[in-house]
C-alpha cells in the first residue's frame, strides 16, 4: 500500500518547522528519519498528515561536550550515536543500545529523537535515556521547555510532546570514572524487537535499572535499584518481579517476560562484576 500524505514541506530551520506545524491546524507531523512514520503511513495507520520534514536541519544533529553533560541533537542518527567517541566514553549505554536496534538500513536513517518521540515500549533508546536520567529539550509555539525522561513517556506510543512541538535535544550527565553501564536483552533474532530488555547503571551514588518491553512505557525499577544498593542480587530479582507487570502477547507471556527480566538483571550484574550469572 502507498502512503497518503496531506502535504509535505521541507523545513529550513526550527522556527520554519514550528510555523508549518502551527499552520497545519492539527494535521502536522514531524518527519525525521521516517523509519516508523513512513511505515505507519504505508500501512494506512496514519493518513492525511501534513509532513514537516526536519531531516535536513543540521543544527539538530550531532553530539557536543557541554562540560558535565553531553548534548545529543534529536536528529542524530542511530549509526552516528553508535560510533560517536563522546558517547562511547561518556554514555556507553547508548552505544550498546544501537547494537540491538533493528538493521543497518534502519540505523542509517532512524534518529534518536524519532525513537524517543515514537515511544515504542520495546525500543532501546527510551529505556536507556530513562536509566541515564536524561533531560529532553522541547521547542514549541510558546518557547522551549525541558522534561525529565521519567516524565516524558506517558503511554504506549504516547509522550509528553504536545501538538506543534519538536524535540530538539537530549542532555545527560557524563558517566563518571569507574561507573558501569550495560544493556542486556533477549530477542528471537538479531535485529528483532526485544521480548524483554534491561539497562543497568552502577554509580558510586547507587544503581539505576530500567526495562523495555515489560510495560506500556519504559519502566524504572526502583525496588530493584534499592535492593542492589543495599542487598543481594537475589533480593533485587525478587523486588524486580513484584514491580513489573508485563503484557502477554503473541511473542511472549507475562510470566515468561517476568522470568526474563530476572535473568537479564543477573546477567547485567555478572557482566559488571566480570563473572557468570
Ligand atoms: C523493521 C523495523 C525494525 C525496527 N526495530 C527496532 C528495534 O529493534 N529497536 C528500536 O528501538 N527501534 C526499532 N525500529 C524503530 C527505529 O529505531 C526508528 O528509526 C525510530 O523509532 C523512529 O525514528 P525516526 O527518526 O525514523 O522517526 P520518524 O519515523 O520520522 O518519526 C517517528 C515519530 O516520531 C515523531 N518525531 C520524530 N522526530 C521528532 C522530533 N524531533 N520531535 C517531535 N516528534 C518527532 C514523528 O512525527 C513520528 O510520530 C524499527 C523500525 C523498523 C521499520
Amino acid at each position: 500500500m502507498k502512503a497518503q500524505a496531506g502535504g509535505y514541506v521541507r523545513a529550513t530551520d526550527v522556527s520554519h518547522a514550528l510555523r508549518m506545524l502551527a499552520e497545519a491546524d492539527g494535521a502536522g507531523r514531524v518527519l525525521a528519519g521516517g523509519q516508523s512514520l513512513i511505515a505507519a503511513m504505508n500501512m494506512r495507520l496514519s493518513t492525511g498528515d501534513m509532513l514537516v520534514d526536519i531531516s535536513r536541519l543540521a543544527e539538530l544533529s550531532g553530539v557536543t561536550d557541554d562540560g558535565d553533560c553531553l548534548r545529543i541533537g534529536a536528529l542524530t542518527r542511530h549509526v552516528d550515536i553508535g560510533r560517536d567517541p563522546l558517547i562511547r566514553r561518556f554514555a556507553p549505554l547508548l552505544s550498546e543500545a544501537v547494537d540491538h536496534i533493528a538493521h543497518a538500513a534502519i540505523r542509517n536513517r532512524g534518529t534518536i529523537g524519532g525513537a524517543l518521540a515514537h515511544a515504542d515500549p520495546a525500543a532501546e533508546f527510551p529505556a536507556a535515556i530513562l536509566c541515564l536520567d536524561a533531560t529532553l529539550h522541547i521547542q514549541g509555539p510558546d518557547g522551549t521547555r525541558s522534561v525529565a525522561a521519567g516524565d516524558f513517556f506517558v503511554d504506549v506510543f504516547t509522550t509528553d510532546l504536545q501538538e506543534g512541538e519538536i524535540l530538539i535535544a537530549i542532555t545527560l550527565r557524563k558517566c563518571a570514572q569507574g561507573e558501569h553501564q550495560v544493556l542486556e536483552e533477549v530477542a528471537r533474532r538479531s535485529g528483532d524487537y526485544a521480548l524483554a530488555g534491561l539497562c543497568l547503571i552502577r554509580r558510586s551514588s547507587g544503581h539505576r535499572v530500567a526495562l523495555l518491553s515489560v510495560g506500556a512505557t519504559p519502566v524504572l525499577a526502583t525496588g530493584a535499584m534499592a535492593a542492589l544498593d543495599t542487598g543481594t542480587v537475589d533480593e533485587a530479582v525478587a523486588a524486580l518481579k513484584t514491580e513489573i507487570d508485563p503484557p502477554s502477547d503473541t511473542q511472549a507471556s507475562a510470566s515468561y517476560r517476568k522470568h526474563l527480566a530476572g535473568v537479564l538483571l543477573r546477567r547485567a550484574v555478572a557482566r559488571i562484576e566480570g563473572g557468570q550469572p
